[in-house]
């Protein structure tokens, strides 16, 4: 059945056990990374079934790879996991599975389905319609919506023509829009690309990009993964750009990882691997580039919480940090825990609530204990999760892109076109 070489490199120490979230909780093996080892070579060997009880260990794993940061041995365990989640499907009941089988491969693949659903729910936002919603909606998906921050009046939208580098030019990049930051995050976005000129470079967003495909891969949606990965790699190989430049973590590890899902593909595999050394993090893109010192002061104190995709999925600690203490005015205090997940994971607070909720009372607890003035979190994922949890159990503290801030300490401006 299915043949997972990074299997062998597990050396079964258990090192891996105290840093995973769901054992931390549990104390349970097979909610552990070597536990769910186990289980899926136990089933490429055939000795046990794919079946519902093994699709729920898989499935309660939250794909942050801290096990990855842990492991002596280089045991790519989101590998392991992307593999086993392909074999048993994505997570829930029958009717939930055929919804996200929806989301998938009808509605993220699709900028334009996209754009209607988020205009659809910007109208629920300020007709009014939120706000009584509580009386009749299920109170899960009640609380979905009210994760959502306002909606904004327009989107970010992609345009082939590149914007010109402010000052002395110093690199050609292009920049993913993503759906989810494209369309919730559009300021944040535009702040990236001001970040990205005011630090000489060309940005161009190319029109033909897509959805990154980071959901479906993560939830064992494999086949139109490949089909968003190959139109993405279209649309930036050729465009000319030194970099693409992404400012969501679990979509720039995704994209960095292209390479693998269309390992096998004898058109494109050369291409994907070539495109995935292209892919960078805003931060760690503008740190190898070296900054244009910000002038602006902020007077505040923040803490940082690592992005799981950022830290273990792209070894990306440093840079973030660099950049943000290089704000005048700005400080800078550690979590305990900061890159232990928050419980957002994709849809794994949506699928799993009660794990997601555990996972961020105790992140609040972290954060309460710096005293900081405001989070600062480089993924949509995490700002959404973060806000809510801030909203909920407190501290009631602002969440800031990284972004957002430097932006703001270059002075900002209005809005580009685009
Ligand atoms: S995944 Fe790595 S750390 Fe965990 S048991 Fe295996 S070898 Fe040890
Ligand atoms: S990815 Fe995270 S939740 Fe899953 S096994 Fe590894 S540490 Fe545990």
């Amino acid at each position: 059945m299915i043949n997972i070489p990074e299997l062998d490199q597990c050396v079964h120490c258990g090192l891996c056990l105290n840093q995973c979230p769901t054992y931390r909780v549990l104390q349970l093996e097979p909610e552990s990374p070597r536990g769910r080892i186990h289980l899926v070579r136990a089933v490429t060997e055939g000795r046990i079934e794919a079946n519902e009880r093994f699709a729920e260990h898989i499935h309660l794993c939250l794909m942050c790879r801290a096990c990855e940061s842990a492991c002596p041995s280089g045991v790519r365990y989101g590998r392991i996991a992307e593999a086993a989640r392909a074999v048993v499907g994505p997570p829930g009941s029958p009717l939930a599975r055929a919804l996200e089988g929806f989301v998938f491969t009808r509605l993220l693949p699709s900028p334009l389905m996209l754009r209607a659903v988020a205009r659809l729910l910007r109208l629920y936002q300020r007709s009014g319609l939120q706000s009584m919603s509580r009386a009749f909606l299920p109170a899960r998906l009640y609380e979905m919506t009210a994760m959502l921050p306002p909606l904004p009046d327009r989107f970010f939208t992609p345009q082939d023509e590149p914007l010109p580098a402010r000052g002395e030019r110093r690199a050609h990049v292009a920049m993913l829009g993503g759906c989810v930051m494209s369309l919730l995050f559009a300021d944040i976005n535009e702040a990236t690309v001001r970040v990205l000129r005011r630090n000489g470079c060309d940005v161009l967003i190319p029109k033909a990009q897509g959805c990154c495909g980071a959901l479906n891969i993560h939830n064992g949606e494999t086949t139109m993964a490949k089909v968003m990965a190959r139109r993405n790699i279209d649309a930036f190989l050729d465009c000319g750009a030194e970099a693409v430049i992404v400012n969501a973590a679990g979509c720039g590890a995704a994209m960095k990882e292209y390479g693998h899902l269309l390992r096998d593909d004898p058109v494109y595999a050369e291409k994907a691997a070539r495109f995935a050394r292209l892919v960078k993090d805003a931060s760690e893109f503008l740190a190898a580039l070296g900054p244009v010192a910000p002038r602006g002061r902020i007077e505040m104190t923040v803490t940082y919480q690592d992005p799981c995709h950022l830290a273990h999925g792209q070894r990306v600690r440093a840079q973030p940090r660099a950049l943000l203490t290089a704000v005048p005015g700005l400080r800078l205090i550690e979590m305990e825990g900061s890159d232990r997940c928050c419980g957002s994971a994709g849809i794994y607070n949506l699928t799993h609530p009660e794990m997601s909720q555990e996972l961020l009372r105790e992140k609040m607890v972290s954060i309460a204990t710096t005293s900081a003035e405001a989070v600062v979190a480089p993924n949509p994922g995490c700002m959404l999760q973060l806000g809510y949890g801030a909203s909920r159990y407190g501290p009631p503290l602002p969440v800031f892109h990284l972004m957002e801030l430097l932006d703001r300490a270059y002075g900002g401006e209005a809005p580009p076109s685009i």
